[in-house]
C-alpha cells in the first residue's frame, strides 16, 4: 500500500490540477486551491484530526462539485471510503439553490462523522473568509444571510469537534446570530 503522506500529496496535487482555472469570489481573485488546502489545515492544526481519510476528503471535498470530477474519478484514484465522504459533502448542482441550502442543513444531521468534520472545516473556512473579504457584488445583507443559514448547518454538526464548534460558536456570537 502507498504510505499515507503520498496519498495526502496526491491529494493535493490531483485537486491543484482540477481546480487550477478557479478562483476564490474575492476582490482579490485568490486561487481557488487555497480552500481545500485551508480546510485540511483547520482540520489537522485546529481541530486535531489526524485520520488521513478526513484529511483527504478535504482536499478533494470541492473537486465534484466545483469542477468536472467525477465520484467514479475519486474512487478509482482514492478508493471507495474517500469518494464516499466526498459524496456526503457534495451539493447535488441539478437541483435549485434554495433547495441545496435546505438539503445541507438536513444532510448534516445524518451524516457520517467524518463527512461532519470537513462539512465544519469548510464552514469555519468560509465563515472567516467573509469576515475578511466581501467577495464581489455581494451586500452586507447578503453576507449576513449567509451566516444564519451556515448556523443552521452547523446546528446539525453539534458534538462532532470541541475545538471547531467552539470557533464557529464565537463567529456566530460576533455577528448576534442567536438561532
Ligand atoms: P453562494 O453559495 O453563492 O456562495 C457561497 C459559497 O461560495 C461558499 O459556500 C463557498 O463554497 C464559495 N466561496 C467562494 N469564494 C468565497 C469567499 N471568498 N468567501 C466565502 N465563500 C466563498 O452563496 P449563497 O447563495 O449561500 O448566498 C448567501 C445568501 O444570500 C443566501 O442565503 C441567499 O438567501 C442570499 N442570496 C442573495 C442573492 C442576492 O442578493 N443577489 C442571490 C443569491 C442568494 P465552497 O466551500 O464550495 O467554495
Ligand atoms: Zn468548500
Amino acid at each position: 500500500m502507498e504510505d499515507m503522506l503520498s496519498t495526502v500529496i496526491k491529494c493535493a496535487n490531483f485537486a491543484a490540477i482540477k481546480h487550477k482555472n478557479q478562483k476564490r469570489k474575492d476582490v482579490e481573485g485568490t486561487p481557488y486551491i487555497n480552500h481545500p488546502i485551508g480546510v485540511s489545515y483547520i482540520l489537522t492544526n485546529e481541530g486535531g484530526i489526524t485520520d488521513p481519510l478526513v484529511i483527504q476528503a478535504a482536499l478533494l471535498h470541492d473537486t465534484v462539485e466545483d469542477t468536472d470530477t467525477t465520484l467514479q474519478e475519486i474512487e478509482d484514484h482514492f478508493g471507495e471510503e474517500v469518494a464516499g465522504i466526498v459524496a456526503e459533502v457534495t451539493d447535488d448542482k441539478s437541483l435549485a439553490k434554495a433547495e441545496r441550502k435546505k438539503l445541507q442543513i438536513e444532510h448534516a444531521k445524518n451524516s457520517s462523522h467524518r463527512a461532519k468534520l470537513v462539512k465544519l472545516a469548510d464552514k469555519l473556512y468560509n465563515l472567516r473568509d467573509l469576515n475578511r473579504s466581501t467577495p464581489v457584488g455581494w451586500t452586507e445583507e447578503r453576507v449576513q444571510q449567509y451566516f444564519v443559514w451556515a448556523k443552521k448547518v452547523v446546528r446539525n454538526l453539534a458534538g462532532t469537534n470541541e475545538p471547531m464548534e467552539k470557533a464557529l460558536d464565537i463567529i456566530f456570537q460576533e455577528r448576534n446570530i442567536s438561532e
